[in-house]
């Protein structure tokens, strides 16, 4: 592929790998050399680690996300959701937030639109239940869980105020663990501004199906972790599956049953559908089959990595042992994409991606974590301690780096802030009732 006319590589997801892998590519290649188009329906990459502080008032929101016109000046960026990849014609179609949809070619490919929440067909799940995935889901929640305060604190019906008070988040993988335990710490801080609200009234559940939580981490951290939450009054059921959410009623499959405003779904992640949709060669979770350089098995000039991707892990002994989603992986292996794409502009051989995952950090509100680093097992204000340095230093860019650290920094000085801004949930509501009367 060397010389000629600039190739074409276009990138499926401006997530992780997406925004990583192109802002490498811009430096490798010239324009000269290829064009660098990425595609995404958001106009910003989300700092996902980041969340559940985020959700918690730690961090602004705008600080947890990059925009990617700003960092990717050397490529064209195209808000919009790819809805199909139609590989023997080499091109995508995008569909804009408006208007018509369109079809975009391409030399290479690189196939990175993450995962999206693995539901379960629960009766009231899909109406009750909300994500966490996202910016906006986390604001979300923010809102909500202070304006279930501010709603229980102004309510004469005792039931009613039960049900606001009632938060329940199912799964507990690290970033369920985290987004609970923050907003937990969140909602019992700001209790003290409710006189008329006692913090034993706060019923906060988390439901895991499996014996243990956390299995990024090893056993022993995540009894540890456990007994942390039920210390804070925390309600973890272990080897429980929610039934039914109908309706807001929440049963469980202990036989417990009670009433929640919050259901919050934290059970895992599978592959982007995107490529099953399309017609892609999949594996059995949904996965694009990759070599460890990161091409697609079976589609020529192809590229995957990160959620969506099945990548060998090279540094485990089992030959069919496979890289999980992390974003530990898919910043590591948006660089070796990067890499591979400038080598395949200029006619190079591919070069493997190989990491040993190196533990996780997880924070479990103000000056409480833990953390598991090369074998290395970490609790309380250091672990946290860690889980701030390390993720204030892979948060991408200076700029971003110096507002969340300033973000914690007034944190320290002032009092949290702990208003719900539930209008932006509905801004029009006051316009339509004006104009209505
Ligand atoms: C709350 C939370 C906390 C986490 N904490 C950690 C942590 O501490 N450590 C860690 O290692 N990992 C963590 N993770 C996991 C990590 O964020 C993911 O593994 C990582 O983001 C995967 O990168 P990706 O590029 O594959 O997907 P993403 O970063 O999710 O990017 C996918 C992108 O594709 C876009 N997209 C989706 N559909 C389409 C479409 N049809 N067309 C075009 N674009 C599309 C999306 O908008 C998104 O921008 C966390 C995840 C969450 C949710």
């Amino acid at each position: 592929m060397a010389g000629g006319e600039p190739q074409r590589i276009l990138i499926v997801g401006g997530g992780y790998v997406g925004m990583y892998t192109a802002l490498r590519a811009q430096q490798k290649l010239s324009r000269g050399r290829a064009e660098i188009v990425v595609i995404d329906p958001q106009p910003n990459m989300t700092y996902q680690p980041f969340l559940p502080e985020a959700a918690a008032g730690s961090v602004e929101p705008r600080h947890v996300v990059v925009p990617l016109r700003r960092v990717l000046k050397k490529c064209r960026v195209i808000t919009g959701r790819v809805s199909k990849i139609s590989h023997d014609q080499r091109s995508v179609t995008v569909e804009p937030e408006t208007g018509d949809a369109y079809q975009l070619g391409y030399d290479l490919l690189v196939v990175a639109p993450g995962s999206i929440a693995r539901t379960l067909p629960i009766p009231g799940l899909a109406e009750q239940g909300i994500g966490f995935k996202t910016i906006g889901e986390a604001i979300f929640l923010r809102n909500h869980v202070l304006g279930r305060l501010d709603f229980a604190s102004s309510t004469e019906d005792a039931a009613a105020r039960r049900r606001a008070l009632s938060f329940v988040f199912v799964g507990g993988g690290y970033a369920g663990v985290e987004a609970l335990a923050e907003l937990e710490d969140m909602s019992r801080y700001a209790c003290r501004y409710y006189p008329d609200l006692d913090q034993d009234e706060l019923r906060w559940v988390l439901v895991e199906a499996s014996d243990r939580i956390m299995p990024e981490v090893s056993v022993g951290l995540a009894a540890y972790t456990v007994d942390r939450l039920r210390e804070r009054a925390i309600d973890v059921r272990l080897s429980t599956r929610l039934n039914s959410a109908e309706g807001g009623r929440i049963e469980l499959s202990d036989g417990e049953a009670f009433e929640a405003d919050t259901l919050v779904w934290t059970a895992g992640v599978k592959a982007h559908p995107l490529s099953a949709l399309s017609g892609l060669p999949t594996d059995d979770k949904g996965r694009l089959p990759c070599r460890a350089n990161l091409t697609v098995k079976g589609l020529d000039g192809v590229f995957s990595a990160g959620d969506t991707a099945a990548v060998p892990d090279l540094s485990k002994s089992d030959p069919n042992a496979l890289c999980g989603p992390s974003a530990q992986h898919a910043v590591r292996q948006a660089k070796v994409l990067a890499d591979n794409l400038a080598r395949t502009v200029n006619g190079q051989a591919l070069e493997d991606y190989k990491h040993a995952y190196a533990g996780s950090v997880a924070s479990l509100g103000l000056y409480r974590g833990v953390a598991e680093l090369y074998g290395v097992k970490l609790r309380g204000p250091v672990a946290w301690f860690l889980h701030r340095t390390y993720h204030l230093s892979r948060v991408p860019t200076f700029n971003r780096k110096v507002r969340v650290l300033a973000d914690w920094t007034a944190a320290l000085f002032f009092p949290r802030e702990v208003v719900s801004l539930g209008q932006l949930q509905s801004p029009r509501h006051d316009f339509e009732r004006a104009s209505a009367s």
